[in-house]
């Protein structure tokens, strides 16, 4: 049994980085059923027009958070509130609404929400995480509309204290995250939800802290409660002792002095102490996110993950507008290199296209390069939207799930016919742009040399490169413990990979995770990997980490690592050169 005042420290995944100090508020979970009542035959009409206005003030209120969430993160993000405005739009919903009214003789606002419970109800059984992202936002509309039955619509906000305060709720809507006040929103963690939900994304893009999937009931934490919110680690402390705040508050000032001092490496060459010479690059989801790449002081774009264009309105967009988004990437990092990654729907991102039957084993299935190289249209409209961008500067393309040869060469037999349709267009293009690809399944890194042979580039794809070796789900929480970035068998196909690259002349980066973690640091240095590709908020840490390492000591200390027999054996030789190195970034 726990005591009022006792500290208690709830773990969760981090959603977006920065600690906040303050009192908790929580919100409830959900919203109860309308009541319900019969009406008379003379009242349908009016019941009707109340459904429309309610729908009519909703698409309103999503028109205005849309435009407010394009204004402050940019368009692709707006987007995600065409999700919302569809659902308002689906006639067949409507029409069972107006059924409902007109033949059961139910008051609107039930009608509304019984029809919407099924739609939900069937959604949710269906083994599909798109399908479930999307019964969030059925919900969250469905929640909307419901306020505006009522003419009390800013029942939501008299739900929300007025002074500053931690957000904690079983879980928050897309809109609900867009809604945030910042003047009283210091940051806010949720129960329900992953690092790559709609949620988490826009808290990213709105800078405020995040945790999500605390793996504790929220109904149990008091409103009121002090609490330190800490999306680095993704620890939420409650009633922290003095000492605990005392900490928090060192760390706090510890990380904005880092990030100031961290900034003024922005112009410097990133070279080991021996003077090897590294590029720095970032992986973005989102254009919006462009502004933090150049800040970052990024050599470009490694890895553009154009599957979340499909974020928006659920479609790939076409030519003219892909060419659009690739054009803006070029531009913003120019006159350095953007690499932008070919669709790698599937697995447990969203699905290029609803597939008939659940996969048994997503991430073994229709994913990445596999659909490309089966919808060749699909695949050769964004071809040629890369190569149009690549009049405009420096662009490469890279291939995602390669498992083999034959699929490098017939992508670039695809790539070859969007050239030759374009110059019969008279389109001009770079004949030579970079071409490249992941190598993130260890068929791949087994079949190096040869593919070496075919492409520019490799970038080593961690985060599959690990699962896929040691078979480990990269998103179930039971097998976590086995997921080891580190284990000799991923350090040894990540050796062969640069070897054959070097043995080719080409150029190898990582852009998994693992590029971005600083304990790894003096291993992909010893490893001769010419390019990092990380997320824009480590990549000054990753600057400095490498200017403080040698890379002849690295290089020596990777040949003991490939004698290891066992994961920790490497880490703790990576992690003591690493706590030698610069002590300061390893916490
Ligand atoms: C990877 O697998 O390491 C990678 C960068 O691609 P993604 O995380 O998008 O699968
Ligand atoms: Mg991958």
């Amino acid at each position: 049994m726990r005591t009022q005042s006792e500290e208690i420290i709830i773990q969760g995944t981090p959603g977006s980085p920065g600690i906040s100090f303050g009192p908790v508020h929580v919100m409830a979970r959900g919203f109860s059923a309308p009541d319900v009542y019969k009406i008379q035959e003379d009242q349908i009409k009016r019941e009707q027009a109340r459904f429309e206005a309610a729908l009519e003030k909703t698409k309103q209120q999503l028109d205005q958070l849309r435009n407010h969430i394009e204004n402050l993160s940019g368009e692709e993000e707006g987007q995600i509130f065409d999700a919302h405005l569809m659902v308002l739009e689906d006639q067949t919903l409507l029409t069972r609404v107006s059924k409902a009214i007109r033949e059961r003789r139910q008051n609107a606002e039930y009608a509304f929400y019984a029809v919407i419970q099924k739609f939900l109800e069937a959604m949710r059984r269906i083994n599909d995480s798109y399908l479930r992202e999307r019964a969030t936002d059925i919900d969250d509309v469905c929640q909307r509309v419901l306020r505006n039955f009522s003419q009390d619509t800013d029942s939501q906000a008299t739900d929300r204290p007025d002074h500053q305060h931690i957000l904690i709720a079983y879980d928050l809507s897309p809109s609900d995250t867009a809604s945030i006040d910042r003047n009283h929103v210091l940051g806010f963690a949720t129960e329900q939800g992953s690092v790559n939900s709609h949620t988490a994304i826009l808290a990213r893009s709105l800078g405020i802290p995040s945790i999500v999937g605390l793996k504790e009931a929220v109904i149990d934490i008091k409103t009121l409660s002090e609490a330190i919110l800490d999306g680095y680690s993704g620890a939420l402390i409650l009633n922290p002792s003095e000492e605990t705040t005392q900490k928090y508050r060192a760390l706090a000032k510890k990380k904005t002095l880092a990030l100031r001092e961290l900034d003024t490496l922005r112009e410097k060459d990133t070279s080991t102490s021996d003077g090897h010479r590294i590029t720095l690059s970032a992986n973005i989801e989102f254009t919006n996110e462009l502004p933090q790449v150049t800040q970052s002081g990024a050599e470009g774009v490694g890895l553009f993950r154009t599957e979340f264009l499909l974020l928006g309105a659920g479609e790939i967009p076409d030519e003219s507008q892909q060419e659009k988004v690739y054009t803006k990437v070029i531009e913003s990092v120019s006159p350095h290199l953007s690499i932008i990654r070919t669709l790698d729907a599937g697995g447990d991102k969203l699905p290029a296209e609803p597939l008939s039957q659940p996969e048994p084993n997503p991430f073994l299935g229709w994913r990445g390069i596999r659909v490309s190289l089966t919808r060749n249209a699909l695949f050769k409209e964004q071809l040629r939207a890369i190569l149009r961008a690549s009049a405009k500067g420096k662009i490469g393309v890279m291939f995602p799930m390669i498992s083999g040869i034959s699929e490098v060469l017939a992508a670039k037999q695809l790539l070859k016919e969007s050239m030759d349709e374009l110059d019969k267009a008279g389109v001009s293009f770079d004949p030579n742009i970079e071409v490249g690809v992941m190598i993130e399944i260890p068929s791949a890194a087994v079949m190096a040399d040869a593919i070496a042979k075919e492409v520019d580039f490799f970038s080593i794809g961690t985060n599959d490169l690990i699962q896929y070796t040691v078979a480990v789900d990269r998103v179930n929480p039971h097998v976590a413990h086995l997921y080891k970035p580190t284990h000799p068998s991923v350090i040894r196909l990540m050796e062969m990979t640069v070897s054959a690259a070097k043995d080719n002349g080409i150029w190898t980066g990582v852009c998994g995770e693992m590029a971005g973690q600083l304990a790894i640091t003096p291993l992909l240095v010893g490893l001769g990997i010419d390019e990092l590709s990380v997320s824009p908020h480590i990549l000054p840490s990753i600057k400095k980490a490498v200017c403080s390492l040698s890379q002849s000591e690295c290089a020596e200390m990777v040949q003991q690592a490939l004698k290891c027999k066992t994961s920790p054996e490497i880490a703790a030789l990576s992690t003591n050169m690493a706590e030698r190195c610069y002590p300061e970034l390893i916490d």
